[in-house]
């Protein structure tokens, strides 16, 4: 019986089996150690990269800006939902599978070739430019587009981040008119006063007795100074008023006693009179200096928008808790349409070529004067009838 012939190994023999049975156990209990170590890393390592595909789908899909991925054929295999409605569209199957270049109006193509030229051809790692879109209803939007490649399961992708700028983008044009307007209208009156300057200089030279024209000559220099020197002071002043720096020194004072202060200017000129009508008795407290700014504002418009009114009337009302003043010419008035954006920064109307200089910033300026005094302003305007501008400002308490 093998029990027996056990019993007969010697006890050696035995152990050294033993042991070399134990090593074996000892080398197997590691290899399982070892093993389900890997296990455990393997289903970390899972866990991790599930984890960072669901933050990223999570980034992806909630990101208001738009967000593609790409395949190597250049069509959208994802994206995400602002980049439906930048595009106009209303499901992402609208978009999957078709290419961005085919949004890209024809101008602009070659912004999308040198953007997946540099990335699928040049291999460069990241990219960014600005180019157009043209979404569903033919409008066209102005965006910034960085794009990466990067693997997934041995595939590269094109992973690219939209951004609408159509809005930033008309402000950099609007500023770059404004700089235009801004030089032209300062030249305009500089140019002049030179000339100016230099014909007084000539007389003055040649001629010892100061005559007539010496006064009209120095008369317009004075003239073209004021305008450039208001025309500095808009800027600076649209400036304060955009870093919330307009700052008011109130006091009591007159009404209709400023008017004479504001309208000397006007009296030069024997085409306009001034009639003052209403309550000629009213105080209100309120920063003069700025008061006057805002009443010259509205007369010189007068001059300016409606030459065929010779009278300018303003004209003050006692309201309950304010004070109304108002500006009225008989001038050809304001189409309807203007009217909202009269008092926005920088808005001009187009008259047609009949062009006027100026900023557009007369109202602006003037609006937000009245706005910090805590009152309003406004317009009533009838075509071939002519305008009323209104504001109104506390009353001393
Ligand atoms: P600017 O005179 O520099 O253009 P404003 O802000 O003072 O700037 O005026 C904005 C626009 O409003 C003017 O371009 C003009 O077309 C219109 N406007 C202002 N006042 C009158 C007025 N009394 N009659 C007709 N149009 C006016």
């Amino acid at each position: 019986m093998e029990e027996n012939s056990v019993k007969i190994t010697h006890p050696d023999d035995i152990i050294k089996s033993l042991q070399s049975q134990i090593a074996g156990l000892k080398s197997e209990i590691r290899q399982l150690k070892a093993s389900a170590k890997m296990t455990e890393i393997d289903q970390q390592e899972k866990s991790d990269y599930q984890e960072s595909q669901n933050r990223f789908r999570t980034v992806f899909e909630t990101s208001r800006l738009g967000n593609k991925i790409i395949s190597s054929d250049l069509k959208l295999q994802q994206v995400n939902s602002a980049m439906v409605s930048l595009l106009g569209y209303s499901c992402k199957e609208d978009l999957i599978g078709t290419k961005i270049i085919d949004y890209s109006p024809s101008d602009h193509k070659k912004h999308w070739q040198i953007l997946q030229e540099k990335l699928w051809k040049k291999a460069t790692p990241s990219f960014s430019i600005e180019t157009t879109l043209m979404k569903k209803d033919g409008s066209i939007i102005w965006c910034q587009v960085t794009s990466i490649l990067f693997q997934d399961k041995g595939e590269t992708l094109g992973y690219t981040i939209i951004e609408d700028i159509t809005e930033k983008h008309q402000l950099r044009l609007q500023k770059e008119e404004f700089i235009s307007v801004a030089s032209h209208e300062l030249k305009t009156p500089l140019t002049s006063l030179k000339a100016v300057l230099q014909l007084l200089n000539r007389k003055v030279k040649n001629e010892p007795v100061i005559t007539d024209k010496h006064i009209n000559l120095a008369q317009s220099a004075v003239t073209y100074t004021s305008k450039l020197s208001n025309l500095v002071a808009d800027l600076l002043n649209s400036t304060k008023i955009e870093q919330g720096q307009l700052t008011l020194n109130r006091s009591r004072f007159r009404l209709s006693e400023i008017l004479n202060e504001c309208c000397n200017h006007i009296f030069l000129d024997e085409k306009y009179y001034l009639t003052c009508q209403g309550n000629l008795l009213l105080d209100v407290f309120a920063d003069q200096q700025k008061i006057e700014q805002v009443v010259v504002n509205l007369i010189n418009n007068a001059v300016k928008y409606a030459p065929e009114s010779a009278e300018i009337v303003v004209r003050i009302e006692d309201l309950e808790d304010c004070a109304k003043i108002s500006v009225i010419d008989r001038g050809k008035g304001i189409p309807a349409e203007n009217i909202p954006n009269l008092f926005d920064r920088y808005y001009r109307i187009n008259n047609n070529g009949n062009e006027t200089s100026g900023l557009g910033l007369g109202l602006y300026i003037s609006a937000e004067i009245i706005r910090r005094h805590g009152g309003e302003m406004g317009v009533i305007s009838e075509p071939e009838q002519g305008s009323a501008f209104w504001f109104t400002i506390p009353k001393p308490v």
